[in-house]
Formats: structure tokens, C-alpha cells, sequence
């Protein structure tokens, strides 16, 4: 009994309870109820709206009541989703934020240092999500960039693109916008890299809060916890979910990990040892390709303090 006549077609920004923000592609904001039918469609995932959808709804005429700046509607239906970021719990899929295309991963060249292996558990997610991850390193200005170079060219020798820029001196800023140009893209990275200095950078104007760098673990400093989608000028958007940001997102067990990175991924099926850990059994097919050289020892060094950290 839906008309389909009189459906818009829009964005979900955020969702907040049982509202969603939606921008439609008349580029008016609606706030969105959705349709009761759609709560019972939805069985396997615990979220009917997330961030990212891309919905079908009804605009609702404005009878006065309202004093919102928003204009009324009610979610008739969402396309299907791809390139979701989620997270299982009890055997439940918690998806986050959808339609992601590519997974920022933002680091800083100081202040705070790089941790590789935080890095690592990115990229490792965004493989999980089916996502493109990219390698960002930030605060360039305040470190020699050779320095730099030995780590850029391992990611970047895995096929990864790795983005050196500054926020502070516009270095790559360019270059940035470009990436996020036409595409959602979700940011990740600890607290104080730059990740809301970069994205002012790329659009002036957009005014997101920039904080100082703490030394503890910035527990409580964002007070937001919802997914939000900032549209950019560019036509792209980018997601800023505080989930994501202090990466409480891993979702890997140790028997995963080898088999989510490219560069083993080959020796892994050709392992003799089935559930092999590629850790201490003698002929191990990985071991074999990282004493001959096939697998960089840097990576194999890299797949061991992930496993370290998840049998911990
Ligand atoms: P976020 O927590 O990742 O969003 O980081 P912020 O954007 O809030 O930045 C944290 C701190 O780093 C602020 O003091 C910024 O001024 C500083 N900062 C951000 N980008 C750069 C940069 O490229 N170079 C330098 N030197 N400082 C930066
Ligand atoms: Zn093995």
C-alpha cells in the first residue's frame, strides 16, 4: 500500500532513538520515524536505521505542532547494505554504520608516536568489513619525513595507500580531499592524531571541536557516542563514530588473524596443520615462507604481537 510515487530518497546522518536524521537529495533534513513494519523485517540485525543507510521515505506535511527546524517522515524502506562496519555480540550483528566504502586510518607521526600494531588492527578490521583501508600519518610538520619512510614503505608495498600529511601546514591536504571525494568514508584512529584538524582542514568551515593532546587515555573526552555522517561539499561524506575512534571494534579471533592479511593469506591455505597458529609448529607453511623470505620478517614480526595482544 506504499505509493511509491511520493517517496524521497536520502541519507541517514544519524540516528537518535527511534529518530533519524536523514538528508534527502533535495538536500532539505528530515526527521525520520520508521514504519513498524520495517522493526519486525529486521531479525538477524539488531539495528533497523543505522548511519549510512540509504532509505526511501515518506515527507509528512508540517501541521504546526512541530517547532523543529526539520521537516517531518517516516522511513518506508532501506536499500541493502554494503561495506558495514559492525560488531557481534551474543550472536547478534551491531552494525554501526553502513555503506562505508573506505576505512581512514589516521595515526600521527608524534604526539602521540605510531603504534604500529594499533595500525595493523585497523587495516585487519577494515579487511574483516570488506572496506579499502587507508594508511594515514599525520603531524608530518613535527618529524623529519625520511624518518618515516621505512614504515611507509611497508604498507605501501602491500598495496596499501599511505597518505603522509599536515594538518597544521596543509601538506597532502589536497590530496586528502580527493580521496574522500564522492565516497563514505569512516574515520579511525586514536584520540588526538588529528582526525577533526584534518577534516576542518579539507573543508574549511565545518568548525568540529579540535582538542588538546592528553596523556591519559582521554576517557570521557567525547561525550557523543552516536554514529554521525558529516556530508563534505565534495559530494562525498565521512563518519565520525566515537566506536570507531578509540577502536572498541575488534572482532578477530587469533585464528583469523593470518588469514585476514594479504601478504600471508597464501601460505595460510597451504598450511598442513589445520587451526595452526603459524607460531611454533615445525613445518608450518607460513614459517617456511617467512625463513626463505617469500613473507617480509617485518610482517610476520607485526602477525606476532597481533597474535600476543589477542591471546593476552
Ligand atoms: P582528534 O582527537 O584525532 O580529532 O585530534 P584533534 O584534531 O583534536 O587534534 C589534536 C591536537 O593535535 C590538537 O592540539 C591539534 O592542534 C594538533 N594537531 C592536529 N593536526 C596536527 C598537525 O598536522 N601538526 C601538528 N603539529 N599538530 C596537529
Ligand atoms: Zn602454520
Amino acid at each position: 500500500d506504499v505509493d511509491e510515487e511520493k517517496l524521497l530518497h536520502g541519507r541517514v546522518l544519524s540516528v537518535h532513538g527511534l529518530q533519524s536524521k536523514v538528508l534527502g537529495d533535495d538536500g532539505v533534513l528530515y526527521a525520520c520515524a520508521v514504519r513498524q513494519v520495517l522493526k519486525s523485517l529486521s531479525t538477524s540485525q539488531r539495528n533497523v536505521i543505522v548511519a549510512g543507510d540509504r532509505v526511501w521515505f515518506r515527507a509528512e506535511s508540517r501541521d504546526g505542532v512541530s517547532l523543529k527546524s526539520e521537516a517531518d517522515g517516516m522511513i518506508e524502506r532501506v536499500e541493502p547494505r554494503t561495506g558495514m562496519i559492525s560488531r557481534t555480540s551474543r550472536g547478534r550483528q551491531h552494525v554501526l554504520v553502513a555503506n562505508i566504502d573506505a576505512m581512514l586510518i589516521i595515526a600521527s607521526a608524534e604526539q602521540p608516536g605510531i603504534k604500529p600494531t594499533l595500525i595493523d588492527r585497523m587495516i585487519l578490521t577494515a579487511h574483516q568489513c570488506q572496506i579499502e583501508p587507508i594508511v594515514v600519518i599525520n603531524k608530518i610538520d613535527l618529524v623529519d619525513l625520511a624518518d618515516l619512510q621505512p614504515l611507509i614503505g611497508v604498507y605501501s608495498s602491500m598495496g596499501y595507500r599511505v597518505l603522509p600529511t599536515s594538518a597544521e601546514t596543509g601538506q597532502n591536504i589536497e590530496y586528502l580531499r580527493a580521496l574522500l571525494q564522492n565516497r563514505q568514508t569512516a574515520l579511525a584512529g586514536q584520540s588526538g592524531v588529528g582526525k577533526s584538524s584534518l577534516l576542518n582542514a579539507v573543508q574549511p568551515g565545518l568548525g568540529l571541536a579540535i582538542g588538546a593532546v592528553s596523556t591519559d587515555n582521554n576517557k570521557g573526552r567525547h561525550t557523543t557516542t552516536a554514529s554521525q555522517l558529516i556530508p563534505l561539499q565534495s559530494g562525498g561524506a565521512v563518519f565520525d563514530t566515537p566506536g570507531i575512534r578509540q577502536f572498541q571494534l575488534w572482532d578477530i579471533s587469533a585464528s583469523e588473524v593470518a588469514g585476514l592479511m594479504p601478504d600471508l593469506r597464501p601460505y595460510v591455505s597451504g598450511c598442513r596443520y589445520p587451526d595452526c597458529l603459524h607460531l611454533a609448529e615445525d613445518d608450518c607453511a607460513v614459517k617456511n615462507a617467512v625463513a626463505d623470505a617469500r613473507i617480509d620478517a617485518r610482517r610476520y614480526d607485526a602477525y606476532c604481537h597481533l597474535l600476543e595482544e589477542e591471546l593476552m
